[in-house]
């Protein structure tokens, strides 16, 4: 017999966690349903655990600001400490780059976002460089980092704990909609009918919408992270990110950890590192950083994965413009994990009054790629 529930959310990465805690909190009977054995095992689980409310535009500002805020007290309010930590993000500007950085500051300080404007010399206090290029850097100190694996599992247990089911091991593979609305999903040896479905598939969330006719445009694309032994170094490297060359770095755990975007990944699931990559961003990123190139590299502690990407980068949250029962939460493109604490929040916010109203989040709305007009690539998307 069919089991019964009200929201079948597909996909225990952080945002199908988070989307889970808010509405099993809200009162909502929840079924989380993953094909992988264990929670965060996507995208998710291979971030680089960067949060940032250092953005260049409104919706992104406010969206990675209340995250901040909310992962900040995320201890406080709910007794577990989900490793967020705010260790600063440093960003590094060119001549080209800087009147547009001057004014996102202004953007993010309008928001309360502590965000400070440093000259060369004393953002090299901060982080080593070559300073060629530079003209100045952006710091923010409540930017920092958390970590994915313990605020998804932080997720899932309210989620349990308000009643609701986590079924790992059950990957999706059937989908069909009822004259009501509801759907009656296939995973595994089961058979669950539910009144809403929460696509938080992350890369997958448009071969999951292919299941019922729908089309969600969400890619994966690969990431690659190389690791270097810190040996010698004295100094812990917080978040920083050349925006001339797009290379980064950080200190994680044992390692400092660098990279750069690839311009034209081949799309599909990948979750080792790109060697052949690697040879593009090892020159670029010595001549920033020169110190790196004294660290030994660590292969076995270098890692892939994929960003779950759209066509302007920007997420994709709300309901399937044909099936009001149908609610996208996935495609953002990287900065997911960031976004995950109040993107459940809104989730559960539509399932609850059928719209979203305490943010503005047109921007996500699924119907733009249909309508094709306004769409834009935020700054600072990195
Ligand atoms: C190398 C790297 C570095 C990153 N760095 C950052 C960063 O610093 N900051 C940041 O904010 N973001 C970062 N990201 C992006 C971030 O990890 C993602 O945006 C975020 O984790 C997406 O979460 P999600 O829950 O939407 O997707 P996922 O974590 O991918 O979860 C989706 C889940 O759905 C499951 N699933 C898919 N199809 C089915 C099906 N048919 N049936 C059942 N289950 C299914 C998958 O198994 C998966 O577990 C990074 C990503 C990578 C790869």
């Amino acid at each position: 017999m069919d089991q019964l529930t009200d929201i079948v959310v597909v996909g225990a990465g952080a945002v199908g966690a988070s989307s889970a805690a808010h509405l099993a909190r809200a009162g909502h009977r929840v079924t989380v349903i993953e094909s992988r054995s264990g929670s965060a095992g996507g995208s998710t689980g291979r971030s680089f655990g960067a949060v940032r409310a250092q953005w260049a535009d409104r919706m992104n500002v406010e969206l990675s600001w209340e995250s901040i805020q909310r992962l900040s007290a995320f201890s406080a309010e709910h007794g577990v400490d989900v490793g967020y930590r705010p260790l600063g993000y440093l960003m590094l500007v060119p001549g080209s780059g800087w009147e547009a950085q001057l004014a996102a500051v202004e953007l993010q300080r309008s928001y309360g976002v502590p965000v400070e404007v440093l000259d060369v010399e004393r953002s090299r206090d901060v982080v080593a460089y070559a300073p060629e290029g530079i003209v100045g850097a952006t710091w923010c100190g409540t930017d920092g980092v958390v970590d994915p694996r313990l605020l998804t599992d932080a997720y899932l247990d309210q989620a349990r704990a308000a009643g609701a089911e986590v079924w790992f091991d059950h990957p999706v593979t059937a989908l069909s909609a009822a004259a009501d609305g509801q759907w009656r999903v296939q995973a595994g040896d089961k058979i669950i009918t539910a009144q809403w479905l929460v696509n938080a598939a992350g890369g997958w969330a448009g071969g999951l919408a292919a299941l019922a006719g729908f089309t969600v445009p969400v890619e994966h694309s690969r990431r690659s992270m190389y690791a270097a032994t810190p040996t010698g170094l004295d100094r812990y490297v917080p978040m920083t990110i050349d925006l001339s060359s797009g290379i980064f770095v950080r200190t994680r755990g044992e390692h400092v950890v660098f990279s750069l975007a690839p311009p034209n990944p081949d799309p599909g699931y990948v979750d080792t590192p790109d060697w052949d990559w690697f040879e593009v961003v090892r020159p670029r990123a010595y001549e920033r950083f020169p110190w790196l190139a004294d660290l030994p590299l660590d292969r076995s502690a270098s890692w892939g994965g994929t960003y779950e990407v759209t066509p302007d980068l920007q997420g994709i949250l709300g309901p399937d413009p044909t099936a009001p029962t149908w609610i996208n939460a996935c495609g953002f493109s990287g900065h997911g994990l960031m976004q995950a604490p109040v993107v459940g929040s809104l989730v559960a916010e539509q399932v609850g009054q059928g719209s979203i109203t305490s943010f503005d989040v047109a921007g996500l709305r699924p119907e733009r790629f249909a309508q094709g007009a306004g769409l834009h690539r935020a700054g600072l998307v990195v």
